[in-house]
């Protein structure tokens, strides 16, 4: 299941390719059966039966009522309706209007609250993390204010792999009566689910990443959370997410989860002990090399690193040419590499978080893979460093800005 013949796909936190059972279960609903869920007729009938069956399903695995799951396109819409929907009504109902996050959430949930702020004047607090990107439950204690609406804490980071307590931190937000939403998008396939266990109010989760197809998300919402609608149209997903439903992908969704959770314990075991060979293979081949995230509670798939010296984005252009497919927290923006905001809260220095490389393994990773990725990394990073601007004292310009 390699993404193109003989490339070693290192990039499952950014996708997963589309699992072929997955693919088979959708196709009747992107052929013959097109109906529409909510017309009458037998093909409407049949449409919607396979959104009913879907929404037990993911039910099941998410040990919840079926009415409490509401399909969305993916994970960002899962996170944004979560966030707004869930503030905006408690302020109508409470005038509570303070937001609780984190500096390391993906954009989804970060930019979403940023936006609350400057459009529509909530407050928020931006919770630190310690240098492995955990959050404290004491920071989140103090955090807590009379007026706050909302709690949104991800449940394992995209660029570090890091595991958050979130039972312990929901439990916080619940003694005081406050809502919990969690983003789970990296943790589906690879940690349980079950939101009683999680004791959270709202949780993320998009397909793509645990091999379903793209464009599809959950938003499991408790019944009795404050959620105030904020797509508008037709009353589908109980009148909280308006627009035809995306049978194909919700079929797909479901089957995704369903296979990911019966097959979670031996491909989580197969992936820590590639994870853990790849970790260890690379810290003792390369000097100045440091993992970052924690160095057990992380995703099972999950191996990131920074090397001092070099930027990310070279290291990912030269494993691009041996045909390994990985990323980097930094992103080159208006002609400056902009180093991850992550790795910056974490607490590591500029140089260091400029040469930033995530490896993220899945269904198709073998031994093989990763040796060969220990062959040539090595190889990569000395080359690089020679060539280097980026000694102490140098610019941080990018290259071809
Ligand atoms: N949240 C996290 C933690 C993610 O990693 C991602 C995707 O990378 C998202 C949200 C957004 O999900 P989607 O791609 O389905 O919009």
């Amino acid at each position: 299941m390699a993404a193109a013949s003989g490339t070693v796909y290192l990039d499952h936190a950014a996708t997963t390719p589309l699992d072929g059972r997955v693919l088979e279960a959708m196709l009747p609903y992107l052929t013959d059966h097109f109906g529409n869920p909510s017309s009458i007729y037998a093909a409407g009938r049949e449409a919607a039966a396979a959104v009913r069956t879907a929404r037990e399903q993911v039910a099941a695995v998410l040990s919840c009522a079926p009415e409490e799951i509401h399909f969305t396109s993916g994970g960002t819409e899962a996170d944004n309706a979560a966030i707004r929907g869930i503030a905006l009504a408690q302020r109508n109902r409470r005038g509570h209007g303070h937001i609780v996050t984190s500096a390391i959430e993906h954009h989804a949930v970060l930019h979403t609250v940023e936006w609350m702020e400057k459009r529509l004047g909530f407050e928020a607090t931006y919770l630190p993390v310690d240098e492995h990107g955990l959050v404290h439950p004491v920071d989140l204690a103090a955090a807590m204010q009379e007026n706050t609406a909302l709690v949104s804490l991800m449940y394992a980071n995209n660029e570090v792999g890091t595991i958050e307590p979130i039972a312990e931190l929901a439990e916080i937000a619940r003694a005081r009566s406050v809502p919990f939403h969690t983003d789970a998008v990296q943790a589906g396939g690879l940690l349980g689910l079950d939101v009683d266990e999680l004791k959270v109010d709202a949780l993320s989760l998009s397909a793509h990443k645990f091999y379903g197809p793209k464009g599809v998300g959950v938003l499991y919402l408790r019944r009795g959370t404050p959620f105030l609608a904020t797509q508008t149209g037709g009353a589908q997903e109980r009148n909280r997410r308006a627009g035809t439903e995306n049978v194909a992908g919700i079929v797909g969704l479901a089957t995704a989860l369903t296979l990911a959770q019966q097959e979670r314990q031996a491909e989580v075991a197969r992936l820590t002990a590639l994870r853990d060979r790849l970790i260890q293979g690379v810290l003792s081949s390369i000097p100045e090399s440091r993992l970052t995230g924690h160095p057990t509670r992380r995703l099972a798939n999950s191996a990131s690193f920074v090397f001092r010296y070099i930027e990310g984005e070279s290291i990912l252009l030269s494993l691009d040419m041996e045909d390994i497919a990985a990323s980097s927290g930094s992103a080159c923006t208006s002609g400056a590499l902009e180093p991850s905001g992550v790795l910056l809260a974490m607490g590591l220095p500029h140089e260091l978080a400029h040469g930033s490389l995530r490896l993220t393994l899945g269904h198709s990773t073998t031994e093989e893979q990763v040796d060969r990725v220990l062959a040539v990394l090595p190889g990569i990073v000395q080359r690089l460093r020679t060539m280097s601007p980026l000694g102490p004292g140098q610019s941080t310009q990018c290259a071809t800005s």
